[in-house]
């Protein structure tokens, strides 16, 4: 682009303006575009629907040169160039949907420095043909969206955005900025780490969505409680229900146009045109439901979905979060119901101890889950354990979701609490709940002797919970901030400032009674 001026002398607002047509920026967009055009790298943190675009589009258009994106969907690209487009920019896509001869003219366009965007899939990125065309270009900005596809332990994962920091080590003077609308702690360090951003400046987003109300309910008979729930709040709106394998896609999508919904399945499975059909009739129809598994969603622009709900639980807190960010984009009210049962923990732990996963990454998956189950399991403000579970602290409760709307039966959770906490803090703070729970059920385990940790007067002193339950206390403890889960080392507790008070007896701690575990004792044992 011509490095624009205006009268005062700020180009990005003159860009925001004459080209997007947009007064003035929202939240942090405005010292993230400063920074960035100042030439400074940036880590951009922003919930979905945040304004993430403007971040590196109005650089682009305010730098001199081209602005290389980095974006691993097709569709999503298609639909940015578009846009663009029609607003007067001169963006294009390099992808595997264009032939040789259209790709030839995109290039001879960038050398040319006749456009100032290109959007780009990491995998034709990494290519010798295009690193070169790369060193033939005046480059302004390399965007790097979607940065959590770099992180193996998530469920975008990407092999080519490991090799993304070749753009740096090529091009060291280029500004790079990473987006993200979905990064715990771990993710964000990941990012770092594996783009070679240590240096970045990080632009951390509130990543509250106020108008979204977390549900989750026991499951009895997860479909009829679905229903219900869709009859009476969302008779005819669209939105999206999220099943974990494709069979159940499809059952649950049949089952609902026998109920009178009109229902649509998503899955991998599907040939490409009925997938993409599908998706077309679900984002222009009118309260359609979309029943998907993950593979449905990323990178979907539909304002107005009223609901997403999980027959089955996501993999994670981040997954949750970004799967339940798909509804009420239009910031109207939007609910995230999901239902929760003692099975569902049951197949996720055996699927992550069946992985192939080495021990490491089997930590962190094993802490994720703990997270999310931790999650289910409160008594406390769910968007609060959602929100802490991002770094963020949320001062009051948050009065929009299930917890806080119909408060759930608890019991004095503080002597329990104690123990479990006095067993962390006596072993070393070095175990996890598994070792743990041992020692306060005082079984006498070959780790437990090798550490002597039958000397202890916490060994057996907590006999008076199940296993089962005593699992339960330590989720509770993790998601209400009491314990962290230590994942520079080997992923074992540590007490917190906050679980301090708690273990002197100077706090009382509510825990919830879980109905799922009264109800499912069998289940629940064999755990
Ligand atoms: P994200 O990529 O973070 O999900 P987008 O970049 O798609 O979000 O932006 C979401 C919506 O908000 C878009 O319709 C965009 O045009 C609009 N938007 C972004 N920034 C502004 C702004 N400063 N003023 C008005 N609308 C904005
Ligand atoms: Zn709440």
């Amino acid at each position: 682009a011509e490095p624009a001026q205006d009268p005062d002398g700020n180009p990005a607002l003159e860009v925001l303006a004459s080209v997007f047509g947009y007064s003035a920026f929202r939240g942090q967009q405005a010292d993230i575009i400063a920074h960035v055009i100042r030439g400074g790298d940036a880590l951009v943190l922003m919930p979905t629907g945040g304004g993430k675009s403007l971040c590196y589009q109005v650089p682009a258009l305010v730098r001199d040169g081209v602005t290389v994106v980095v974006s691993p969907l097709i569709a999503l690209m298609r639909d940015q160039v578009t846009a663009l487009r029609e607003l007067g920019v001169r963006a294009a896509f390099l992808n595997s949907s264009l032939d040789a001869a259209e790709a030839r003219e995109v290039e001879r366009a960038m050398v040319r420095g006749e456009i100032d965007l290109v959007y780009v899939a990491p995998e034709r990125l990494v290519t010798p043909r295009f690193l070169d065309l790369l060193d033939r270009t005046k480059l302004a900005l390399f965007a790097l969206d979607e940065a959590h596809c770099v992180s193996q332990w998530g469920h975008d994962f990407r092999p080519e955005y490991l090799q993304l920091s070749i753009l740096h080590e090529r091009h060291p003077t280029v500004p790079r900025v990473a987006l993200t609308a979905t990064a715990d702690a771990q993710t964000r360090a990941e990012i770092k780490d594996k783009l070679g951003l240590t240096e970045a400046r990080v632009f951390l987003s509130s990543f509250d969505r106020p108008n979204i109300t977390y549900r989750v309910v026991p499951k009895k008979s997860e479909r009829q409680q679905m229903l219900a729930f869709l009859r009476e709040n969302h008779p005819e709106d669209a939105g999206i229900i999220y099943c974990m394998s494709r069979a159940k896609v499809e059952d649950t999508a049949n089952w609902l146009n026998q109920q009178g919904r009109e229902a649509l399945p998503y899955h991998a499975g599907l040939p490409s045109e009925v997938r993409e059909a599908n998706q077309d009739l679900f984002i222009k129809g009118e309260g359609i439901v979309m029943v998907a598994t993950v593979a449905f969603g990323m990178g979907i622009d539909k304002p107005n979905v009223r609901f997403v709900c999980h027959l089955d639980p996501p993999k994670s807190l981040e997954a949750y979060y970004q799967e339940t960010g798909r509804a009420g984009r239009d910031g109207l009210p939007a609910d995230a119901w999901m239902s929760y049962g003692m099975a569902d923990v049951v197949g996720l732990r055996q699927m992550l101890e069946q992985s192939e996963a080495g021990d490491s990454h089997r930590r962190v998956e094993r802490s994720k889950l703990e997270a999310l189950l931790g999650f289910c399991e409160t008594s406390a403000c769910r968007r609060k354990v959602l929100l802490n579970y991002f770094g963020e602290t949320l001062e009051a409760p948050c009065g929009n979701c299930d917890t806080c709307l119909e408060p759930v039966e608890t019991w004095d959770g503080t002597v329990a609490a104690q123990k479990a906490l006095s067993a962390v803090y006596r072993t070393g703070q070095r175990y996890g709940a598994g070792h743990l729970i041992d020692v306060l059920l005082g079984n006498a385990t070959e780790k437990v002797a090798q550490q002597a940790h039958d000397a202890l007067k916490t060994f057996g002193c907590g006999k008076e919970l199940s296993k089962a339950e005593w699992q339960s206390v330590y989720r509770q403890l993790v998601a209400a901030g009491y314990l962290t889960v230590d994942l520079e080392g080997y992923g074992g507790f540590r007490l917190t400032d906050a679980g301090i008070p708690v273990i002197k007896g100077q706090q009382t701690v509510k825990l919830r009674k879980d109905p799922v575990v009264e109800k499912r004792r069998g289940v629940h044992d064999a755990l």
